[in-house]
């Protein structure tokens, strides 16, 4: 048998280095642990970063999936496919909009939100040729390709991938009078992640995300929440915005609505908003191909029960609470919603990547984020009893780092 070591060092040889992953090497799976070649165990707190809220192999996303790897897997849209309308539907019913435009990956429905957004602001609010802008904020993800990472202020994801593509207006997270201030007749669309996940998981003032739904609906802009990650039951409710009771006009959706089997990504937008896209406007070769769709109404049909929302909201509040503990022992800040938590660590006592290792060697697998947080999000079928273990050995695993 190749052994853990042996395979790490075959793939750093023979890949470039985007990542720098934890040296674990995982072999399989079953709803939040997962098992390396060796046949050690590790609770995943990570999710695929919250591709997996379902969980390693949910035995409805299975059985979806597998049913329909024998029927039909790609037809490329240029025919229809049977499980095409019910995807839509369903997601159409799910987000309470009139159509869905899907892609594969997060990246392209951010890029799709945009183009929509643009083309929206050309040919329905009569904004000047090429003179659109969109509103993003400071500390964004929204993906990797060269348009998006225009409007990063990450130096890593931005820095030497230029030409930049212009239109893009930046201000801080959290402040709706910057907005106000950034916006003008040619503002086309605010592009916002209602919880930043990779920024740290910073949730932003109670009434941000409602004091920009009413900013745009008055100024005649779109609202484009990046739902990516913090949708889909994460946070305890289906999307972060219904905290707020807030409708953006456009979702964007991926990550867990590939229910950790597929890429499956998608907007979601009234018609006066979508309706405006063409024939050879848009498009995808992969985009709502019929095993994504199959996989997609599984996990649509999943969050149609609401058991997982309530599951996410209730071990939330286990998660926060015991985290909350942690607070002068080793943790500086603890922030969130539902079964997701930036946990802010002590920098004098250690680096989030010394922490993520301190707590693999606990068989607890996290993933660092900007130097000194660590995010927990376990798949949201976890046990509070292995939620409730999986703090207590990042309480000591900080305890040995603190006495070491
Ligand atoms: C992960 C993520 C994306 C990009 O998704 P990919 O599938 O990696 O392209 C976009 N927006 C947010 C908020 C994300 O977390």
């Amino acid at each position: 048998m190749t052994t853990s070591a042996e395979l790490i060092e075959m793939s750093e040889r023979r890949s470039a280095h985007n990542y720098h992953p934890l040296p674990v090497v995982i072999h399989e799976a079953h709803g939040a642990w997962v098992t390396d070649v060796e046949g050690k165990r590790y609770l995943d707190c990570l999710s695929g970063y919250s591709s997996l809220n379902f969980g390693h192999g949910h035995p409805k996303i299975i059985e979806a999936a597998r049913d329909q790897l024998d029927n039909l897997t790609l037809t490329s849209r240029a025919f229809y496919h049977d499980q095409f309308a019910q995807f839509c539907a369903g997601l159409g019913d799910l987000t309470g909009k009139d159509l869905i435009l899907p892609m594969n990956t997060g990246a392209e429905a951010v890029e799709t939100a945009i183009k929509v957004a643009r083309k929206w602001g050309y040919e329905v609010k009569g904004v000047e040729p090429d003179q659109a802008n969109i509103i993003v904020m400071e500390g964004n993800f929204h993906g990797r390709t060269t348009t998006i990472v225009s409007f990063s202020t990450d130096p890593e994801a931005h820095d030497n991938f230029g030409p930049y593509t212009p239109g893009f207006r930046l201000v801080p997270y959290g402040s709706t009078e910057a907005i106000r201030q950034a916006v003008d007749p040619n503002t086309v669309a605010v592009l916002v992640e209602p919880i930043q996940g990779e920024a740290g998981v910073l949730v932003p003032p109670d009434g941000y995300l409602s004091e920009i739904r009413e900013l745009c609906t008055a100024q005649g802009i779109l609202m484009i929440a990046d739902e990516v990650q913090s949708g889909l039951g994460r946070t305890g409710q289906t999307f972060a915005c219904d905290y707020e009771g807030v409708v953006p006009d456009i979702y964007v959706l991926g990550k867990a609505l590939g229910g950790g089997v597929v890429p499956v990504s998608a907007i979601a937008a009234n018609r006066d908003v979508l309706g405006i896209i063409q024939p050879g406007q848009h498009g995808s070769t992969f985009g709502g191909n019929p095993l994504a769709c199959a996989v997609g109404i599984a996990v649509i049909e999943l969050l149609n029960t609401g058991e997982f929302q309530a599951r996410a909201a209730k071990l939330g509040e286990v998660l926060h609470a015991r985290l909350r503990e942690l607070i002068g022992r080793g943790v500086v800040e603890v922030r969130g919603r539902g079964l997701w938590a930036g946990v802010d660590i002590d920098p004098e006592l250690a680096t989030g990547r010394e922490v993520s290792k301190a707590l693999m060697a606990r068989s607890v697998l996290a993933k660092d984020t900007h130097g000194s947080t660590i995010r927990l999000a376990p798949p949201i079928v976890v046990s509070e009893e292995d939620l409730v273990w999986a703090v207590n050995q990042l309480a000591d695993a900080l305890y040995e780092l603190n006495t070491a």
